[in-house]
């Protein structure tokens, strides 16, 4: 496969890409939005979105475990049950939820001890995210806030009921923890930032490794591995994803939000001249670095096609692999299970 760097040996590769996300770190996320218009948000959520499933399903057996214990949930009727979680409604509620008066609920300590046994079947559920490339954090940022809605919130009887701050406090120490991996130290530094300002640390592990060479991480240890605008800056795609692979659990799932070329013959003159000539120069402009985006403009040129990245992760044992894309093509998002 081409990589735009055919003469140079993986080495070299793997070091300049490692220059080139040192060099944009600190403007790394302000040059996504602008780049894209804000619509890299809507292609992350969705993303995101493909785990609702799980999120749901683990969020909905720690609310069982409390409920066992009678920990007293207020029912509360908040949200109507038919909606779909889109970004709008998300924060409508979120809204709706913090304006409830917490201090009306009671809570007895007593009722939110967890047994020894219960504890450790939480502790030792090892539900595990590996957010892969996940530079400064915004897939792991986007999954956590979305556990902790889906946490916070109970359906029973068709009734949608909130959990108020204080029994979730003590509980929030059963969530699943995410583990955010990436090559680029100063990338992870400025998640870690945003990540104590967001108060979300306590849920992250940051893991500075290769995604060639996961060494730290167990095989069939991880329930869900996210990969969003990583693959293509990878130096060896198939060691990846052979490591992608091992370290999944059984039934995991592989999920790996990319660029593509569009195939929109009206859409791809104006894409490539955006691509090639403002982009380079937005990168001039706002991060200083406009070999890096001119980089990052042809990597997305000359990445493989849907097609090929489906066939590859199938060539890697993946099995159901599914596709889907968006805006023109542009982007996809690819999902692949260990058997
Ligand atoms: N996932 C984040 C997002 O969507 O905003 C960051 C994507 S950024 C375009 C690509 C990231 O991949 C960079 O942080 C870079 O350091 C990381 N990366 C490149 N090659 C890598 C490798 N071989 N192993 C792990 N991370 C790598």
């Amino acid at each position: 496969y081409n990589f735009g760097f055919q003469k140079v040996t993986e080495n070299i590769k793997s070091k300049l890409i490692h220059n080139l996300f040192s060099n944009v770190s600190n403007k790394y996320d302000i040059m996504n939005d602008l780049m894209s218009l804000g619509i890299h948000r809507i292609w992350k959520t969705q993303l995101v979105n493909e785990l609702d499933l799980y999120l749901k399903y683990h969020s909905q057996n720690l609310h069982e475990e409390v409920y066992k214990n009678e920990i007293l949930i207020k029912e509360q009727e908040v949200i109507d049950t038919s909606h779909k979680y889109d970004e709008k409604v998300l924060n409508e509620e979120k809204e709706q939820i913090n304006s409830i008066d917490n201090e009306q609920y009671e809570t007895n300590e007593e009722d939110i001890c967890l047994t020894m046994e219960q504890k450790n079947n939480l502790n030792n559920s090892n539900n595990k995210i590996l957010d892969l490339a996940g530079g400064t954090g915004d897939i792991a940022f986007r999954i956590i806030e979305k556990y902790i809605y889906f946490l916070k919130i109970y359906k029973t009887n068709n009734t949608y009921c909130y959990i108020d701050d204080i029994i979730y406090k003590k509980y929030e120490q059963y969530i699943p923890r995410l583990i955010v991996c990436d090559i680029n130290k100063d990338m992870m530094e400025v998640g870690k930032k945003r990540a104590i300002e967001l108060d979300y640390n306590k849920y992250i592990m940051w893991l500075n490794d290769s995604a060639e060479n996961l060494k730290s991480i167990k095989t069939n240890s991880i329930d869900i591995v996210t990969l969003s605008f990583g693959i293509r800056n990878f130096t060896d795609i198939s060691k990846a994803l052979k490591e992608i692979y091992r370290v999944l659990k059984p039934g995991g799932r592989f999920l790996c939000l990319e660029f593509c070329k569009p195939t929109y013959e009206i859409v791809k003159p104006a894409y490539t001249f955006y691509l090639n000539q403002c982009i380079p120069i937005l990168g001039m402009i706002v991060a200083n670095s406009k070999d890096s985006y001119k980089y990052l403009a042809e990597s997305i040129q000359t990445f493989l096609t849907p097609e090929e990245l489906a066939r590859l992760m199938f060539e890697h044992k993946f099995i159901n692999v599914t596709y889907t894309t968006m805006t023109f093509d542009v982007v996809a998002i690819h999902s692949g299970y260990k058997l």
